[in-house]
């Protein structure tokens, strides 16, 4: 397969995909099994959840933080993700990752993809796709906690989302988190590998 950009620069890889198609659980396996890979940690203005650490899962900040890495231009990119909070991705870690010489993995939604393809075209950019439409349809909805009125929203976003395939490098399909995950390593390995 052929990798576009330069060899060095596409050491930085971007993964998105639709809502509920496993980007965090497929993160999650990259950092239990491949410390060797740099995972970027975002700022956000949402609450902990029970289980997460700050600057380990992201960085918790305050509307205000936020507000001010915004005007120091701290971000690569940030986005108003879901329910009115916002999510950047902090620039320098990503360049002293580089840098160093270590792939560097962002995972972040289609805005934010979007603004570092602007930014640093030469990234590779990975599109994590459902096995199928119903299978992302019954994780959308599997919990089964929304009214009808927010299942279709839901849906219709995810279609959406979907469609934005196009705008990506390669995609993975997410049928086995395991196989996924080792697809997306060997993504960073080729790519990070000038001259072989
Ligand atoms: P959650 O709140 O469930 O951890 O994440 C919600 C969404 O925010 C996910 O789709 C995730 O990809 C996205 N996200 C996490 N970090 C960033 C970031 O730094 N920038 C952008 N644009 N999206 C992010």
């Amino acid at each position: 397969m052929s990798l576009p950009g330069s060899p060095t620069a596409s050491r930085l890889t971007v993964l998105a995909g639709p809502t509920a198609v496993g980007k965090g659980t497929l993160t999650a396996w990259v950092r239990e099994h491949h410390p060797e890979i740099w995972i970027s940690v975002s700022a956000t203005t949402r609450r902990r959840r029970p289980g997460e650490q700050d600057g380990v899962h992201y960085h918790f900040v305050s509307e205000t933080e936020f507000d001010r890495m915004v005007a120091e231009d701290e971000l690569l990119e940030w986005a108003v993700v879901h329910r009115g909070a916002r999510y950047g991705t902090p620039r320098q870690p990503v360049v002293e990752a580089l840098a160093g010489g270590r792939p560097a993995l962002l995972e972040i939604d289609l805005q934010g993809a979007r603004q570092v393809r602007e930014r640093m075209p030469e990234a590779l950019f990975v599109f994590l796709a459902p096995p199928s439409w119903e299978e992302l349809v019954r994780r959308l909805v599997g919990r089964g906690t929304e009214t009808e009125a927010e299942r279709e929203l839901r849906l219709q976003s995810a279609r959406s989302e979907l469609a934005a395939e196009s705008e990506f490098d390669v995609t993975i399909v997410n049928r086995q988190i395991h196989d996924a995950g080792e697809e997306l390593v060997e993504l960073m390995r080729s790519g990070a590998s000038p001259g072989q």
